[in-house]
């Protein structure tokens, strides 16, 4: 059985945007069982644009992001992640929906990290950021090393090469997870509350690094409640509540004169 599925009428008309955003969802519905998480998501990340999605627990932030990635797949509606209709393939024209190893090819130009950094306990820093490159990318083994140390120097850790992730703190095993999601040379970068589970004196040290990303023009979909990140940082704020997104806009306006009630009971718990 390794021939497409036949043509999918699922993702309706997909005309690419105009402009080529980099990431575009249109009425994106996710459900698990009964409960709808997402309840017709639209959103759209220019390239080079940093977005932050703010939100109560519970409201469907990490499960947008998780699809923008591929792994969760959308009940309904459609979703472009860097020029792929993720899950689709375009062929003579017609749609057919991707099996699981082929989507895995649509994945490789996004990164994501996560709370818990999920790096792998028994390889060291330097193993861990040449993972991928080695066995997804098929990069030489003296070419992934060369570049995971430029990486890890990037992020301030070019003297932990050697340490076993036990070994280093929350923010710096946050900063491996970063260079080992660059290491795949990605063109969109996923957060998922990357400092949500530091210690408040760490927090900094792993924002730093996020900040220079923006800098050098990474575009960026960051799940935070650092809220002054979002001020600094972000071109675009967005606020989700119950799977929707409420409202979105500049990190001023959204962030200091947020048009809807729901977005000021937020903030007030927050600040
Ligand atoms: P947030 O990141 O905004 O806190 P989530 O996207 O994690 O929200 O979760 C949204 C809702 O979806 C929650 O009610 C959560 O319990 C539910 N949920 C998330 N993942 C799953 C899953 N794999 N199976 C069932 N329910 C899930
Ligand atoms: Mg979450």
């Amino acid at each position: 059985m390794n021939r497409p599925s036949q043509p999918t009428t699922a993702p309706g008309e997909p005309s690419a945007p105009a402009t080529e955003p980099m990431v575009v969802a249109r009425n994106v519905h996710k459900r698990f069982g009964r409960l709808e998480v997402l309840r017709g998501i639209n959103l759209e990340v220019d390239r080079g644009e940093v977005v932050c999605i703010v939100g109560p627990s519970g409201s469907g932030k990490s499960t947008l992001l998780r699809c923008f990635n591929h792994l969760e797949r959308i009940n309904s509606g459609q979703l472009w992640a860097n020029g792929h209709l993720m899950g689709y393939q375009r062929r003579r024209g017609k749609l057919f929906e991707l099996r699981d190893s082929q989507v895995a090819r649509q994945r490789q130009s996004i990164g994501m990290v996560f709370q818990n950094f999920n790096l792998f306990p028994h390889k060291s820093v330097l193993g861990n950021v040449t993972e991928a490159p080695v066995q997804v990318k098929r990069e030489s083994r003296a070419a992934a090393r060369q570049r995971a140390l430029e990486l890890l120097d990037r992020v301030g850790l070019a003297d932990k090469a050697r340490s076993y992730p036990g070994q280093l703190s929350g923010g710096q095993q946050q900063r491996v997870a970063i260079a080992r999601a660059l290491a795949m040379r990605p063109e969109l970068m996923l957060f998922d509350e990357p400092t949500s589970s530091l210690d408040p004196e760490l927090v900094g040290e792993v924002l730093d690094v996020m900040k220079g990303l923006a800098a050098d023009g990474m575009t960026m979909v960051v799940v935070t409640h650092e809220l002054g990140f979002a001020r600094e940082v972000a071109d675009s704020v967005v606020f989700m509540d119950e799977g929707v997104v409420v409202e979105s806009g500049p990190p001023h306006e959204v962030l200091n004169h947020p048009g809807e009630e729901r977005t000021r009971a937020f903030l007030s718990k927050v600040l």
